[in-house]
């Protein structure tokens, strides 16, 4: 019997489209002598479309308004056999849809409520992190209340870490929101824009020099196994929204030019991570290689990294031997498995 599948994409978050993108790739390569997929694509207000909208979203890339309340369609996805929740960022990758699912008993894709919820909270998986002793920048934690009525005491706080720093929404993605701040006189922007968008802002030590930035993608449950290193080469100052989504502005290399030794360590280290926030499935680990000292630094991990043909995660997997249509297959042969 083919399995029943629905995909979840689009979502309200700012990574809406990447999600759409994404969607279509996955659309596409799932075996059809398998799985009968059947895609609802999610608006930015939040509301379920039905199926002739969402094929209109789909193609077209945007989604119209309109659709129904969340709760009165999730109770029509119980004759699915499992869901692949294609959403990135808030209302999608942190929990609450995975909640959702978990109270309606279906299997879905990836970590559950509690992986999903710490892996998005950037201060969150600090905290988890650095209780399991791997190594990270270090950080402070402000609430927007703390920064309207005391915002001396998080102006000390950014003196400790020292400049620059970097600025983020503490549940966020795809660099949105995230400042480098060079100097106090410029705390208080950053500061404004992140809170704009997050009750809780995370403030990071910058690394001693620009680092590398290396990634790596976990596959499985409880014996997950680590991919191939790549690295991501760009020329920004840092790796924002726009030299994210705009073609040819970074390259992907994989393998990563690293010693096996470094590429070891980043792999345990990985896997070590997705362990400590309770990960399932898939996970990308993303770390800043500081050539010039030889630090390994965890930066986060994504619970539902990009996932188009071109995208990191599925390259990794490629390189490792498991084309793209394999490895959509292997993570619903995952969602399905006893645990
Ligand atoms: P997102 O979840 O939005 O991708 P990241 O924490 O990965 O946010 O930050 C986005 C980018 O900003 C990183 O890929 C890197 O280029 C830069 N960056 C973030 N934090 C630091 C840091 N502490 N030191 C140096 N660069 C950083
Ligand atoms: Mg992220
Ligand atoms: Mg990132």
């Amino acid at each position: 019997m083919k399995k029943r599948i629905l995909l979840l994409a689009g979502g309200q978050s700012g990574e809406h489209e990447v999600s759409l993108m994404s969607a279509r790739s996955v659309l596409s390569a799932l075996p059809r002598d398998q799985f009968d997929v059947t895609p609802v694509v999610i608006s930015k207000q939040g509301r379920w479309l039905p199926p002739t909208e969402t094929q209109r979203a789909l193609e077209s890339g945007e989604a119209p308004t309109g659709g129904d309340l969340v709760l009165h369609r999730a109770a029509s996805a119980e004759g699915y056999d499992a869901v692949f929740p294609l959403l990135h960022g808030p209302m999608g990758e942190d929990g609450t849809v995975q909640g959702l699912l978990t109270l309606a008993g279906i299997p879905f894709v990836g970590s559950g409520v509690l992986g999903s919820a710490v892996s998005m909270d950037k201060v969150m998986t600090k905290q988890v992190l650095a209780s399991a002793g791997i190594p990270q920048v270090a950080w402070a934690l402000a609430v927007r209340r703390e920064w309207q009525t005391q915002p001396d005491t998080v102006r000390e706080r950014a003196a400790a870490l020292g400049y620059p720093l970097f600025v983020k929404p503490a549940n966020l993605g795809s660099s949105v929101g995230i400042s480098k701040v060079a100097r106090p006189e410029d705390l208080d922007g950053a500061m404004t824009l992140a809170f704009s968008l997050d009750r809780r802002v995370i403030l990071e030590a910058m690394t001693a020099h620009k680092p590398r930035e290396v990634e790596v993608g976990i596959l499985g449950n409880d014996a997950p196994i680590a991919s191939p290193v790549g690295e991501l080469r760009f020329d920004a100052d840092f790796y924002d929204y726009e030299t994210k989504y705009t073609e040819g502005r970074a390259s992907m290399h994989i393998p990563a030019p690293l010693s096996a030794e470094v590429a070891e360590q980043i792999r345990t280290l990985a896997l070590r991570a997705f362990r400590a926030l309770d990960c399932a499935g898939l996970a990308r680990v993303d770390f800043f290689y500081v050539e010039e000292t030889g630090e390994l630094l965890l930066n986060e991990v994504n619970t539902m990294p990009g996932f188009t043909t071109t995208s990191m995660y599925p390259k990794l997997f490629e390189a490792a031997g498991l084309n793209y249509s394999a490895l959509v297959t292997r993570l619903v042969e995952l969602a399905l498995e006893d645990r």
